[in-house]
């Protein structure tokens, strides 16, 4: 990798909840001018082969996911995502928690459509979990319906507290935290803290749990992402040269289901470099 070298360690596809294919997906990313894009749908590896088979030249691929987690250090648990890199995807114990997350999505799914049509709102249930296509189900498919509905007019705005951001949200089974690091390292992988101080989205971690997580395994920790500040960022790289962690910036592409742009964030060579060498899962795919 040269300095120069363009790397985008956080995408979705529509294996979650993003809206371009995973073969649309790693054709954006090259015309983005990206040389490295990871692929990391939520809680699902089910995008790999086809990002894989539709790779074009000069793009390397990193195959990954974010893992939907949980800390049980507060009351109520507090969620987190903790993106995971060039892992075995065969290793039965995670194979097993990322498909109990994706039955958890699914009923949780079900549980919000029924608290929004209890209150009259005419949501369908069987058309959310279509227009999520066999992919992991989340938040973002059910803001469409609303959309659909002419009840919002954009996904932020379904995100808000009248909708899924406060009214209609519902916790979902995810995995804990500790173990989730465990797993992934277990399987070969990387762990990296995703967006760890979003402040905006809600409560956030303190900076003992990230301490703790690094002595078991974490890698590193996302600084450049929009849903962080600059203080937010500024906290975070002093965090990681604290506790010895490398430091990514992503974009946290969604396609249409969110504003942010492939590239918007990178992660430079050196930090990208650590997590390849730390992986013995699978390779990064580099195509001709
Ligand atoms: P879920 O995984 O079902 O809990 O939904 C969370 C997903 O919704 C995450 O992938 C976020 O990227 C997305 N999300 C969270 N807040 C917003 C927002 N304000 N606008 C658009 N997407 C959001
Ligand atoms: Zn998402
Ligand atoms: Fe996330
Ligand atoms: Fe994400």
């Amino acid at each position: 990798m040269t300095s120069a070298a363009r790397i985008d360690l956080h995408a979705h596809s529509t294996a979650s909840d993003g809206t371009l294919s995973p073969a649309e997906l790693v054709r954006a990313a090259a015309e983005a001018g990206l040389d490295v894009v990871a692929i990391t749908d939520h809680d699902t590896t089910a995008g790999w082969e086809a990002a894989a088979r539709a790779l074009p030249s000069g793009l390397t691929l990193v195959r990954g996911a974010e893992l939907s987690c949980r800390w049980h250090g507060v009351e109520p648990a507090l969620p987190l995502h903790l993106l995971a890199y060039l892992f075995d995807p065969a290793e039965p114990e995670l194979v097993a928690e990322l498909a109990r997350v994706r039955r958890a999505r699914e009923e949780r799914g079900e549980r919000i459509v029924r608290l929004l049509q209890a209150d009259g709102i005419n949501v369908s249930w069987r058309e959310i979990l279509a227009g999520a296509a066999g992919g992991s189900v989340g938040r973002p498919h059910i803001a469409q319906a609303l959309i659909r509905a002419g009840l919002v007019a954009t996904t932020s705005e379904a995100f808000g507290p009248d909708w899924l951001g406060e009214r209609y949200r519902l916790p979902k089974e995810d995995i804990d935290v500790f173990r989730a690091v465990a797993m992934v390292r277990a399987a070969g992988g990387v762990p990296v803290f995703a967006h760890p101080r979003a402040s905006r989205r809600g409560r956030i971690v303190p900076d003992e749990l990230v301490a703790e997580l690094a002595a078991v395994g974490l890698a590193g920790l996302e600084a450049d992402h929009e849903d962080h500040t600059p203080a937010e960022r500024a906290h975070v790289r002093g965090l990681a040269a604290e506790l010895g962690l490398l430091v990514t910036g992503s974009s946290d592409f969604h396609g249409t289901h969110k504003t942010v742009r492939l590239g918007a964030h990178t992660t430079g060579p050196e930090a990208y470099e650590r997590i390849v060498a730390a992986a013995t899962g699978v390779t990064p795919i580099a195509s001709g």
